[in-house]
This record gives structure tokens, sequence and C-alpha cells, in this order.
């Protein structure tokens, strides 16, 4: 009878460890089907759709960009909120859409056109998580010219309290980008104090999928080290705030949208590189149409041929900007990607798109605009010698209507 036992336990064991081993190798086989196999646009699937609608609302923020998305529960995320001139339109603008509060604010960097209208928000509606991209205060980037922070964040382990201003009131509070920070910095503050508000790090594939009816958020970028001054410096292109934008995916169905914030070319080719599923329906082009954004590669990757639903891009800028978005090159690059559709803020206003994440009547999504424009939305312009700040050939924040001579 112990001899049983022992030739069962012992048959068991055997039957166990088979199991085990084909366990791992199944698990294996997987693993190399799912790394290198499948093409990575099937890697995660999409979220189930739904009957109600999910909105997003491309606000009409001037040269900035503020957007709010309303999940089909009626949660709600507002991505930037427009420079401070701004903050009023985007509250009366949250308040036409019924929202009472404010589940995720996201700070994609923190330049004037993106946090400025951030503390007239915070002071009317009760926001849940701030999300932020952990790049150091701006004033800290002048002080230093080197990006302190940035170098020691490849071992981001867990969510920085909001960063301690810097800034001296006084002489360096005058800089619009220290002045913005500053303001958000404070509304941050009282927020998490009074009302409990959460602050925390974005980092890349992080999912927000708690805001019902299937809807996902997914983080992109800033993809960690973060770019410095001197990386960016040594590039010639664009500058180390826009490059450490958050970048983020929308996906409810099998509609998709990417909201790139200021991201330009440096970001979009870590992304490409990082093989991130970029494949989407619509894009918020990145840095108001910027030549040094909306690269070749990155359009590949995120509008696929041979894809049934039309595609379309929409640009958030103010008219007549000082820095010459949309650049030509860059609505040039989209046509040749095969967006069918462009929509701009400066000479349309508002943009709304409305899905349910479904195929319905032919149609995937519905895309309107608050006004019609006589003027066509693909002539770009030839832009500034350089539109991204890069040289400091004029202060960011500065985001008034250009010199007058080259108004056309
Ligand atoms: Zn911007």
């Amino acid at each position: 009878m112990q001899e049983n036992i022992k030739r069962v336990a012992r048959t068991k064991g055997g039957c166990g460890c088979a199991i085990a081993v084909l366990v791992v190798f199944l698990g294996a086989l997987g693993f190399v089907g799912y790394k290198f196999v499948l093409p990575w646009w099937n890697k995660q699937p999409p979220p189930a759709s739904g009957k109600e609608p999910l909105r997003v609302h491309v606000l009409d923020v001037g040269q900035g960009d503020s957007i709010l998305i309303i999940s089909p529960e009626g949660k709600t995320v507002l991505v930037d909120a427009g420079d401070e001139k701004s903050g009023k339109k985007v509250v009366e603008a949250l308040k036409a859409q019924g929202v009472q509060q404010l589940d995720y604010f996201i700070a994609t960097h923190t330049h004037p056109d993106h946090i400025g209208g951030a503390a007239a928000v915070f002071s009317n509606f009760k926001v849940g998580t701030v999300l932020h991209n952990d790049y150091p205060p701006p004033e800290a980037i002048v002080k230093d010219e080197v990006a302190p922070a940035a170098g020691k964040s490849g071992g981001r382990k867990q969510a920085a309290p909001p960063p301690r201003s810097a800034a001296k009131k006084g002489k360096g509070s005058e800089l619009p980008t220290v002045k913005a920070y500053n303001s958000f910095e404070s509304a941050v503050a009282s927020a998490r104090e009074q009302a409990g508000t959460k602050f925390e790090r974005a980092d890349p594939d992080r999912t927000i999928d708690d805001l019902g009816g299937g809807m996902r958020l997914t983080i992109l970028a800033p993809i960690p080290p973060l770019f410095t001054k001197e990386k960016i410096a040594a590039s010639r292109k664009g500058n180390e705030s826009n490059a450490n934008s958050i970048v983020v995916r929308l996906d409810y169905g099998e509609f998709s949208m990417l909201l790139t914030g200021d991201a330009e070319e440096q970001t979009e080719e870590r992304l490409v590189q990082k093989e991130t599923n970029l494949a989407a329906t619509i894009l918020k082009v990145g840095h108001h149409g910027s030549r040094y954004a909306t690269s070749e590669n990155f359009l590949k990757r995120v509008f696929r041929q041979g894809d049934a639903q039309s595609k379309a891009a929409i640009i958030s800028m103010g008219e007549f900007n000082r820095y010459g978005h949309p650049n030509s090159d860059v609505l040039n690059r989209l046509k040749a990607a095969g967006v069918k559709q462009i929509y701009r803020t400066d000479l349309q206003g508002e943009i709304t798109i409305l899905t349910t994440g479904k195929v319905k009547d032919g149609k995937l999504y519905e895309i309107k605009a608050a006004k019609e424009t006589k003027s066509d939305v693909w002539a770009g312009r030839e832009g500034e010698k350089n539109d991204s700040s890069s040289s400091g050939f004029i202060t960011y924040g500065d985001y008034g209507p250009p010199p007058k001579q080259r108004k056309k």
C-alpha cells in the first residue's frame, strides 16, 4: 500500500513536471509569437465599444491646446488647458458640455500655451488626478542650462511630488514659462490640499481604463530617459520641453486617436523604435503643425495604408500665429500619408468628434467644426526660420499675432 501511494505520488509528480514543461513551452511560444510574429498592432485588443458615444472636443484656444474627452459613461479627461487668456473660455466650454468635475487632467508639458489656463480650470472644477511629465520647472532649465532631473529620471520608481517652484518672485517670474508654471503649481497644490487631487507622473504603457464604457487611455510618452536641453541642442531640432510631452492614445472599440501634445520628431522616432501601437483613426497633430513634428516615418505608422475608414488630422493653433504654423510641409506630409480630412481650430473653431466605436452607416465617427471656413484648410505657411523656439528666436509664451510685415 505504502509502495502504491509512493508510485502514485511519483506518477503525479512526473505528470506535474510534464505539465509544467508544457506550460513553459507554450508560454515561451506565446511570448515569441507576441514579440516577433504577431504584427505590432495586434498586441493589445481594442476595448469593447458600447451604445453611448464617446465625445472629444478639441477646444478653440488660439495658439495652444486644450482637448476635452467625455467617456461613454460621462467620465471626463482634459488634456491641457490653453494659455492663461484661454482659461475662462476653457471653463465655459466645459460647463457648456455639462462637465461637473474632471477625472483626469493631463498636462502634456509645462509651456504656457498648455498649462496657462489650468488655474482657472482648477478653481472651477474638482480634479481627480493630474498627470505630469516629470520634467523640471522652467526656471531650473533657464538657470542651469541643463535639465537636472532629466538625467536622474532613468530609474524612475515612484511618482514624484509636484516639483517645488524654484522660481523666485520678481525678475524670474517675468518669464512667461515661469509665470505659467508657478500658477499651475499653486493650483495643483491647493487642489491636493483641498480636494485630495492626486499628482502622478505619466509613465509609458500605463493604461487608464476606469473611465467607463470600454474607453481606454494609454500613456505612450515620455519614454525615459527624458530629453535634455543638451541633447536637443545637439540635434538642432525642436526644444526639450516639447520633446518630453506626454503622448496619449485613446481607444474605444474600432476608434482610436493620438494626442501628441507638442511632441516632435525625436519623440516620434522613439515611439516608432519602441514598436508602440501608433495606428489611429484621428491624429491631433503635434506642436500646432510645426515643421519639426509629424515626420513621414511617424505618419506611416499612424495611418496604415488600406484601412477602410477615412483618416483625419486636427491641428490646434491660433490664426496668424507668429510661428508660421501650420507649416506647409507638414500639411503635404499628412496628405501624402493618406489623410483625407484636415481640421484646424484657427479656421473652424472647436472641433467635435462623436463615435460609438462601431461603424454605423459606413461611418466610424462623426466630426463637426464649430464654423465653416472659406479658406483652404490645406494651405499651410512657410513658417518662421525656426518655428520651434530651439534657438530662442522668440520667448515661449509670446503668443500674440505676428509682426505686421509678416501678416499675409
Ligand atoms: Zn504648444
